[in-house]
């Protein structure tokens, strides 16, 4: 990959370059290169998001696409068995539906790696396509995770104009990534933790989220969060770090859904096995 006049990009990214140069485009194609589409798909919203004028978000459900069973209807993954063309055309949907000039987003791993959409400049940490958070201040560009199961949770600072999208499992509460990501903004953005508004997308309550092998997994500090033998609040224990980095805790909205019990409007992982992605998405305007 070379950027524009430039040398070859490692990892796909140079520090310096415009993202209006070659970033976006080289990351994922355009879905509308492939289709058109009057289609909108129905999605949630946060309360606490909703009143920011700038901001554009949702949590889509798994109605509104176009995918066959096992993956019907709005898979938003590729990686998961269903077919290209049809998650093609979920993109497609999405990106109408938030009247988005770009959806963005990365391989999700379960990692650590926060990548940094800048408006002046570009920035990757580690590997450039892995990344479980994603933090911009462009505005069009809307960040989506996709989910089934895990959280995505959304951070936007009103004062700067910045949002994140932090794909987080348990492994993301082992690697504390909410944290990770609050810090790369403060640092990275001069946003102020406190003033951060935040919302922890549908995903596997504490009715559902057992963990047997919670000793080898968890460390004992999770054990505030259990609420049984083997079940832990994953909603309380990412809004409990989401405090602990700073953010004020009347500024988070817990929609407090269970993806595995609520199989009938979201794709959940542990309740179906192979199944798709419902997206969440937020987009500075
Ligand atoms: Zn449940």
């Amino acid at each position: 990959m070379v950027s524009p006049g430039g040398e070859p990009c490692h990892s796909g990214f140079k520090k310096g370059c415009a993202a209006k140069d070659f970033i976006i485009g080289t990351l994922m194609p355009d879905p509308l290169h492939l289709s058109e589409t009057k289609r909108l798909a129905p999605y949630l919203q946060y309360q606490n998001l909703s009143q920011y004028h700038q901001l554009k978000h949702g949590t889509f459900t798994r109605h509104g696409g176009t995918s066959d069973f096992p993956y019907a209807s709005l898979n938003t993954s590729d990686e998961v068995g269903d077919d290209r063309k049809d998650v093609a055309e979920n993109l497609t949907i999405i990106k109408k539906t938030m009247g988005a000039e770009r959806i963005f987003f990365t391989r999700q791993t379960h990692g650590i790696e926060i990548l940094v959409l800048r408006a002046d400049i570009i920035e990757t940490f580690g590997n450039s396509y892995q990344a479980d958070a994603m933090i911009t201040n462009i505005p069009g560009l809307g960040l989506m995770i996709k989910q089934a199961d895990c959280q995505a949770v959304i951070l936007f600072d009103p004062r700067k104009n910045v949002v994140a999208n932090v794909h987080c499992g348990w492994r993301g509460n082992v690697q504390n990534i909410l944290a990770r990501t609050v810090r790369k903004m403060v640092h990275g953005f001069d946003c102020s933790a406190a003033n951060l508004v935040a919302a922890i997308a549908p995903s596997l309550g504490p009715c559902c989220a057992e963990f047997k092998t919670h000793r080898d997994i968890f460390p004992a500090t999770f054990e505030d969060f259990m609420v049984t033998e083997s079940h832990f609040d994953l909603w309380r224990l990412s809004t409990h770090q989401l405090v602990m980095a700073g953010v004020d805790p009347d500024n988070i909205t817990v929609s407090g859904i269970c993806t595995r019990c609520h199989t009938d409007r979201f794709f959940s992982y542990r309740g179906e096995g192979t199944t798709g992605r419902f997206g969440t998405v937020v987009m500075l305007t």
